[in-house]
Parts: structure tokens; C-alpha cells; sequence
């Protein structure tokens, strides 16, 4: 446990804080400082920097937590939606050094104080493939990842159409012989 830590200190109970759900792993509680109605925030108990670093039981905890509040926060403050928002390192905007799921319900026109937005980055597809390949490597040392699952580049987009196309046939076809089977059987 971190002895500056903010998050640590709302744990140990040394910052007071409005409590939703506590067990051994997790704690939930609702943000003091709030840019929309029912913010919340989930830490894991002990001090972790990272998601990667979880052990699995509180990993397990966690999105348990994450998924019932998903539903009941929105249901008790009448949102519109849900923004669920992870941080890890400063770039990525983590303020603090103890990893923490945000939880954001989204109203009509609070988009002056909370901004999530991406935007596709065309330069990026040419990379694709090699981009690609480097996770898959990586994640290959973690765990089994299946070889036929491959992507296709974004500019071939009418593939799966054109496979989708035959597989209706197909079916259609099945359907067709399978009709015509009966009409054989029925006398
Ligand atoms: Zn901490």
C-alpha cells in the first residue's frame, strides 16, 4: 500500500468517502467531484498501478462490480448512457498511480464536461497488417490465439459480403433441395 496514495487513503478509510459496494478485493464509490449525476469510480483494495498487474481474483471482483453497476447506475439516475473509462499512464490521462474504472453516465448536453472522442486515423490502415502481426506475436506468448484468425485490409471490404452472398445460397439452395425432397416424399 502506497503511503501517499489518494486511493489508498479512501481504502484505509483516512479520506472519507460515500461507499456503494466494498468486499475483500474492491471498493465502489461515488465521486465527491462528479462532471455528471452518479459518477462512480472502482479501485482494487490493495495498490496496483496497472490492469495487467490484477491477480485474477480481483480482476474477477472487479468486473463483477463494473457489471452490476453498468445497469444500476444508470437505472437510478436516469441516464442516457454509460462511459466506462480505464486509464493507465499520464498520457492516457491517470492522474493517480492506482488503477481505478471510471463511471460515467452520460445526459444530453454534457458534452462541455466530459469529452471521449476518437477519430480514425487514415495514414494508420497502411500499417495494419504489420501492426497486427506484432500483438498477435505477443499475445501468442500469453496466451493460444487460433491461426485462421486473420483480418483482411480495410480496403477489401466486399470480401466477407461476397462470402456472406455464397453462404446465403448455400442455405438457400439447402432449403430449396430440401423442399423438393419433401415434395418426392409426399405422394
Ligand atoms: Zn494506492
Amino acid at each position: 500500500m502506497a503511503e501517499e496514495c489518494i486511493f489508498c487513503k479512501i481504502v484505509k478509510g483516512e479520506i472519507p468517502s460515500l461507499k456503494l459496494f466494498e468486499n475483500n478485493e474492491v471498493l465502489a464509490v461515488l465521486d465527491i467531484y462528479p462532471s455528471t449525476k452518479g459518477q462512480a469510480m472502482i479501485i482494487p483494495k490493495q495498490h496496483y498501478t496497472h490492469l495487467y498487474e490484477l491477480p485474477k481474483e480481483t480482476l474477477f471482483s472487479l468486473s463483477e462490480v463494473v457489471h452490476n453497476l453498468s445497469s444500476v447506475i444508470p437505472k437510478s439516475v436516469n441516464s442516457l448512457g454509460l462511459n466506462i473509462v480505464l486509464r493507465m499512464g499520464p498520457k492516457a490521462g491517470q492522474r493517480v498511480p492506482h488503477l481505478a474504472v471510471q463511471m460515467i453516465p452520460r445526459f444530453e448536453g454534457d458534452d462541455k464536461v466530459v469529452a471521449i472522442q476518437w477519430v480514425p486515423e487514415q495514414e494508420l490502415q497502411k500499417d495494419l497488417q504489420d501492426v497486427y502481426k506484432n500483438i498477435r506475436e505477443e499475445l501468442s506468448k500469453v496466451v493460444v490465439v487460433k491461426k485462421e484468425d486473420n483480418i483482411r485490409p480495410a480496403s477489401v471490404e466486399a470480401e466477407p459480403k461476397k462470402e456472406e452472398k455464397k453462404k446465403e445460397e448455400a442455405i438457400k439452395q439447402e432449403k430449396e433441395d430440401f423442399s423438393s425432397w419433401l415434395k418426392r416424399r409426399i405422394p
